[in-house]
């Protein structure tokens, strides 16, 4: 199949390009500690300049995988519930899939900076907004917990601006980047004790080594 075809093939979300899958746990937000089977979208073009996962960015040099396939790989797993993450997913339609896994009852999260029309069914989206391309006013109604990475003072009150924007009901969490974490961890737990709405998240799966 020459490029063309694949690209028509990802337009019409039958097929994605897959950087990586693998079955894990959930390491940060509200779902840490979950069983679940990750599904990494490459492809994203907002560019954050702390990101972790910059072998994302590139969509073309990622596999192009049938909905098929990808389902076939987390039937094998065994799991039950699935997140879908980037690279920026919404980048893609995920109509095809999304529906694909609830046909067959796996619950479905996905993880977002919601700076796309977000395109399938899920019954669980982290939106994690990034100060380079905000999200879509219509998907903070759309979010169930909102998770704003914090590498500098600054972004506590971009927390705040993007946090206004949340229903009161949904949690809402500071994470430290990972790089930053020693240097910021005391700053933003003094900050969450004097703006209890917000909780910490921590990537748990990076100081126990899991994927
Ligand atoms: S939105 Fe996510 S994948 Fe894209 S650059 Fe930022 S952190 Fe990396």
């Amino acid at each position: 199949m020459n490029v063309a075809d694949k690209l028509k093939l990802v337009e019409a979300g039958t097929h994605l390009p897959v950087m990586e899958e693998f079955y894990s746990l959930q390491g940060e937000g509200y779902h840490t500690g979950k069983a679940a089977f990750f599904i990494r979208i490459g492809g994203c073009d907002i560019g954050c300049h702390w990101c972790d996962v910059k072998e994302s960015w590139e969509a073309n040099i990622h596999p192009i995988k049938s909905v098929g396939e990808i389902i076939c790989s987390v039937s094998l797993s065994g799991a039950k519930s699935v997140v879908i993450t980037g690279g920026e997913p919404t980048q893609y339609d995920l109509s095809i899939l999304t529906q694909a896994l609830r046909d067959r009852k796996i619950e479905i999260h996905l993880e977002t900076s919601g700076a796309y029309c977000i395109r399938g069914v899920f019954d669980w989206i982290c939106l994690s907004p990034k100060k380079k391309s905000l999200p879509l006013e219509e998907n903070f109604s759309k979010a169930n917990e909102l998770k704003v990475i914090v590498y500098n003072q600054h972004d506590l009150m971009f927390a705040e601006e993007m946090g206004k924007k949340m229903a009161d009901h949904w949690p809402l969490f500071l994470q430290p980047e990972w790089s930053r974490r020693e240097a910021l961890l005391l700053t933003i737990i003094g900050y969450i004790q004097s703006h209890p709405k917000w909780r910490l998240s921590l990537q748990t799966h990076k100081y126990i080594h899991i994927p």
